[in-house]
C-alpha cells in the first residue's frame, strides 16, 4: 500500500513517471507548505519589524510567530535563540564568523570529521587560518562509523570547537552525539551540530543534546529553499559580536559608533526571508500534526528493503553500513563509475544523486570517487525501491556490454 503522506505532495503525485530517490539534496514540499507561501505574498507581504502599518504588523507576527515554532520544534529554550539563516551552509558560516574569533588563538584546535560535508570542514579551515589554529578530522572506520578512540585520542584541552554532524548526507550514518558532546564538554570544547539531514527523519532536541551550536536547512526538511536556521545558546549568542551588518541589526546608528539590536536581531542584518521562514514554519506544522514515529519505521522499513534488494545485486557493494542509519544508501558498482550508473538511473525514470556528495575527505578516506546515492523520504515506498533495483540490474547489464 502506498503511503497516505504521499498524497500531501502534488509534485510526487503529478510527476508519478519519477521515482524520486534524491531526498538528501532537497525534499519536495507539501500542499500546505505551497499554500503557506502562496497566502503570505498574496495576503499579508510587507517588510517586517519597520513600518507602521497594519500589513507590516501582520507579516511581522507571522514571521515573528515561525520563529516561536521552530524554537518548540527543537526544544530551544527561547525564540531568541533561533537566527534565521540562508540554510545550514550560512548557519556554520555564521559560528566560524561570530564565535570562533572569542575563543580560537595560536596552539588550539577545531576537531571536524571526515564524515563531514563541506559545509562543515571550509568555514573551519578558513577560521583556523584567520586565527593560527589547526584543523583536525576524526577518522573513519570502513563501514562509516566514527572511529571513537581516535575522536578521544584528538580530543583535548586546545580543542575549542567540535564540529561534527548529526546525520552523514553521503552514508546516512547517524553519529552518537551524545557521547561526544559529553567528551567534548569534558575537555571545555563548545559542540556545533550540522543538523541538515537530521530535522527530517529524527527528533532534535537542543537541550537534551546540550549542544551549543545546530544548524540546519528549511529545504532537507519540505520547506523552501533559501531559508534555514542557526540555534544558538543564549549565552553563546549574547557574547558574540555581529558577523554581517546594516539595516535590522541595530539598535541605534551614529557616525561615530553603533549600538546592536537584541538576540536574535543581532545576526539578521538586511530583509529577512519572510516568506521562506513562513514556509519552514508550515513545513514544522506539517511534521508536528503527522504521525512522525509511524513515518520514521515507513522510512527504517523502506531502507531495509532497499538494502537486502540491492545485496543480491551482483557486483554492487553498499558503501556505509553503520548500525544506526538515517534513510540514506550508498552504493558503488564494480567497474562503473557512479555518474554512468546516475545516468543510466535517469534515464529509467529513477532520481538518484551521484558523486563525492561534498564529501571529499570522506571519498579519500574510502578510496573511491564518490557514490551512487539513494536518499528516501516518507512518500517513497517500496515500489519506489523495486524500480531502483530493476534499474540497477539493467543498467549493470549494460554497462558491461
Ligand atoms: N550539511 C549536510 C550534512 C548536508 O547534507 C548539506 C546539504 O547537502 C549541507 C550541510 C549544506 O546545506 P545547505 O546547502 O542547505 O546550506
Amino acid at each position: 500500500m502506498k503511503p497516505h503522506w504521499r498524497d500531501d505532495f502534488p509534485l510526487i503525485v503529478e510527476r508519478g513517471d519519477v521515482a524520486y530517490l534524491d531526498n538528501a539534496a532537497t525534499t519536495q514540499k507539501p500542499q500546505r507548505v505551497l499554500e503557506a507561501v502562496r497566502d503570505y505574498y498574496r495576503c499579508t507581504n510587507a517588510n517586517v519589524h519597520r513600518a507602521a502599518h497594519r500589513l507590516s504588523d501582520d507579516a511581522t507576527r507571522a514571521f515573528e510567530a515561525a520563529r516561536q515554532t521552530v524554537a518548540q520544534r527543537i526544544n530551544a529554550r527561547t525564540a531568541k535563540e533561533v537566527v534565521w539563516t540562508r540554510g545550514t551552509t550560512e548557519a556554520i558560516n555564521l559560528v566560524a564568523a561570530a564565535y570562533a574569533p572569542l575563543v580560537l588563538g595560536e596552539g588550539d584546535e577545531v576537531l571536524v570529521t571526515e564524515l563531514e560535508h563541506h559545509s562543515n570542514i571550509v568555514p573551519w579551515q578558513l577560521a583556523c587560518a584567520r586565527y593560527g589554529a589547526t584543523l583536525r578530522a576524526v577518522s573513519v572506520l570502513p563501514s562509516g562509523e566514527l572511529d571513537m578512540a581516535d575522536f578521544q585520542a584528538k580530543l583535548r584541552e586546545h580543542t575549542k570547537i567540535v564540529a561534527v554532524g548529526h546525520v552523514s548526507n553521503a552514508l546516512g550514518t547517524v553519529n552518537d552525539l551524545e557521547t561526544i558532546i559529553a567528551l567534548a564538554k569534558a575537555v571545555g570544547a563548545a559542540v556545533v551540530v550540522d543538523g541538515a539531514q537530521a530535522m527530517a527523519h529524527f527528533d532534535v532536541d537542543v537541550q537534551a543534546l546540550g549542544c551549543d551550536f545546530y544548524a540546519f536547512s528549511g529545504h532537507k526538511m519540505y520547506a523552501p529553499t533559501g531559508i534555514g536556521a542557526l540555534y544558538g545558546r543564549e549565552e553563546m549568542l549574547q557574547a558574540m559580536p555581529p558577523w554581517q551588518t546594516g539595516g535590522e541589526m541595530i539598535e541605534r546608528v551614529r557616525i561615530e559608533a553603533t549600538t546592536y539590536a537584541a538576540l536574535p536581531f543581532k545576526f539578521e542584518a538586511g530583509t529577512p526571508n519572510i516568506a521562506g521562514a513562513i514556509g519552514l514554519a508550515a513545513a514544522v506544522d506539517y511534521l508536528n500534526d503527522i504521525d512522525f514515529a509511524a513515518a520514521q519505521v515507513h522510512e527504517a522499513d523502506v531502507l531495509a528493503y532497499a538494502t537486502a534488494s540491492l545485496q543480491q545485486v551482483e557486483g554492487l557493494s553498499i558503501v556505509g553500513t553503520a548500525p544506526h542509519k538515517g534513510p540514506v544508501l550508498s552504493f558503488v558498482m564494480d567497474d562503473a563509475h557512479p555518474h554512468d550508473v546516475g545516468t543510466l538511473l535517469d534515464q529509467q525514470g529513477v532520481a538518484v544523486r551521484t558523486g563525492h556528495h561534498c564529501a571529499m575527505p570522506l571519498m579519500d578516506r574510502l578510496g573511491i570517487p564518490g557514490t551512487v546515492r539513494a536518499s528516501f523520504s516518507l512518500y517513497n515506498d517500496r515500489d519506489d525501491v523495486n524500480r531502483m533495483v530493476a534499474a540497477v540490474r539493467k543498467a549493470g547489464t549494460m554497462l558491461v556490454a
